[in-house]
């Protein structure tokens, strides 16, 4: 074909992309990130995209579910709301699903906001189809292969065969940007065109959480202001780095991999 099927995301292309603060910029300006995730059951969950969500740029981390004591208790930064999503005050951009367990009343709402959303682990499953064709805002989604073939009715060998043209399918299906994880990253937007690869990834970061922290990355950086195909391959090159540098030779968890972000970026930039 005349054009490139797939883009490799430049080092030069990922540092021109960095939300930068101006001088006179504050907090709001920066984008108020929400981050709806967690349960009693798996609060770790939103502890953990909350810790990517406060390494991705935004001036603000505004978190609404029943994990606000743990989230709290790690980053006391947290703007945590005691409502819901559609009451919890202003954001710039949503994140839902990490660990929400069935709480598909919380995925509805949050689809029914006029900001960029990515959706994410149960809420990828919670989500309504048509909720997500039809919203008039940005949606990113954040599958990984499992995940990628429930959404599709295939099996993940499937998946795993033929990620490109799955990937492509699901942004097409949702009307949506899709980023499907691995041990490459792509990332298709639903009008076409090539699809971003990112593989600055590690397999070390094949480890619980790991997905949660990209989550939160990703919609710090959508708040930033970034459209969403830019906010998910910057945020999949951030977090494959920090990967590496996490897990420099041996084993690290999710939560070390969200605190290696900071050198990432500054690789980067
Ligand atoms: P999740 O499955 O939601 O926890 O997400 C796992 C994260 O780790 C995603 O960002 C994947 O792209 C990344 N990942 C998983 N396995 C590998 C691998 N073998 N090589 C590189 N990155 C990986
Ligand atoms: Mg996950």
């Amino acid at each position: 074909p005349a054009q490139a099927e797939l883009e490799a995301l430049q080092h030069a292309d990922v540092a021109a992309l960095l939300p930068r603060p101006a001088a006179e910029s504050d907090k709001y300006r920066r984008g108020v990130v929400g981050i709806a995730a967690g349960s009693a059951r798996y609060p770790g969950a939103a502890v953990l995209a909350v810790a990517g969500a406060l390494r991705g740029g935004a001036g603000a981390v505004r978190y609404v579910g029943p994990a606000g004591g743990a989230v709290i208790a790690r980053f006391p930064e947290t703007l945590v709301s005691e409502a819901g999503p559609a009451k919890a005050g202003r954001v710039q951009a949503w994140v839902v699903g990490p660990g929400v367990g069935d709480d598909a009343a919380t995925v509805a709402e949050v689809l029914e906001a006029d900001v960029p959303v990515l959706v994410d682990a149960d809420g990828l499953r919670l989500a309504d189809r048509d909720a997500v064709r039809g919203r008039g805002a940005p949606t990113l989604m954040t599958p990984h292969a499992g995940e990628a073939a429930a959404l599709l009715g295939v099996s993940r060998e499937e998946v795993e065969g033929a990620r490109l043209a799955a990937v492509r399918e699901l942004a097409a299906r949702y009307r949506a940007t899709v980023l499907l994880k691995g041990s490459t990253t792509l990332v298709a937007d639903a009008g076409g065109g090539p699809v971003r690869v990112n593989a600055t990834g590690t397999p070390w970061l094949a480890t619980a959480g790991s997905g949660d922290v990209l989550s939160g990355l990703s919609g710090s950086l959508l708040a930033s202001g970034l459209e969403a195909r830019d906010a998910g391959s910057v945020a999949a090159y951030l977090h494959g780095l920090a990967g590496r540098y996490a897990a420099d030779g041996a084993p690290a968890g999710a939560h070390d991999v969200a605190n290696a972000v900071p050198e990432a970026w500054r690789d980067v930039q």
